[in-house]
């Protein structure tokens, strides 16, 4: 057990399409025996979600080996547009680079700074309240003037904005083939961060 998480998400699905998408996933990780279909709210602390769904016999297929001894928590689902920090709290990534030019724009300039700049993160933080209420908000870059969806920006630190993400409280990390094959079975690009409560 542990308060730290492992986390995927889906950074392409539309909200409308989200649940669907997570049964789906649920229904293939329950068939292989990874979770089952009993909840606990225990050793978890995903904001949005009090409950996920307990480790079944054969999760250690997934995951590193830490020792027979060792059980994870509950697997999380959280459907719903949202902005998942990495690390621990919610800071702000340091850096988004434009989807049109590739240009970055430094929201912190560590070492120098340890906040964000608010001229810079701002609009973005706009953008973001805009979008999880709606599913559309552009951000204008500096660079090169052009608006893009705030969710095409690639964002620094593994922060992500998703409508459905999978919290997974206290494991051993996962494994890459694991992660790949959920990726491939979302159809979509994932970001997979870690962190802690
Ligand atoms: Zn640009």
């Amino acid at each position: 057990m542990g308060d730290y998480f492992e986390r995927i998400v889906d950074v392409e699905v539309g909200a409308d399409e989200a649940a669907a998408s997570a049964a789906l996933m649920v229904d293939w990780m329950v068939s292989r025996g990874w979770l089952t279909r009993e909840s606990s709210g225990a050793a978890m602390y995903s904001r949005q979600v009090a409950e996920g769904y307990v480790p079944g016999a054969d999760w250690g297929q997934i995951a590193h080996d830490w020792g027979a001894d060792w059980v994870p928590g509950p697997v999380a689902v959280v459907a719903g547009r949202a902005a998942h920090h990495p690390g621990q709290g919610e800071t702000e990534p340091s850096a988004a680079k434009c989807p049109g030019c590739g240009d970055t724009a430094v929201v912190i300039d560590y070492p120098n700074r340890w906040e964000a700049d608010p001229a810079v993160w701002q609009p973005f933080s706009i953008a973001i309240d805009t979008w999880r209420q709606t599913g559309d908000a552009t951000v204008t870059c500096r660079t090169c003037a052009a608006p893009s969806q705030v969710t095409a920006w690639s964002f620094a630190d593994g922060f992500a904005l998703g409508a459905l993400a999978f919290d997974f409280w206290g494991w051993p990390p996962l494994t890459e083939s694991f992660v790949a094959e959920f990726a491939t079975r979302l159809g979509h690009r994932i970001v997979h961060h870690s962190g802690k409560f």
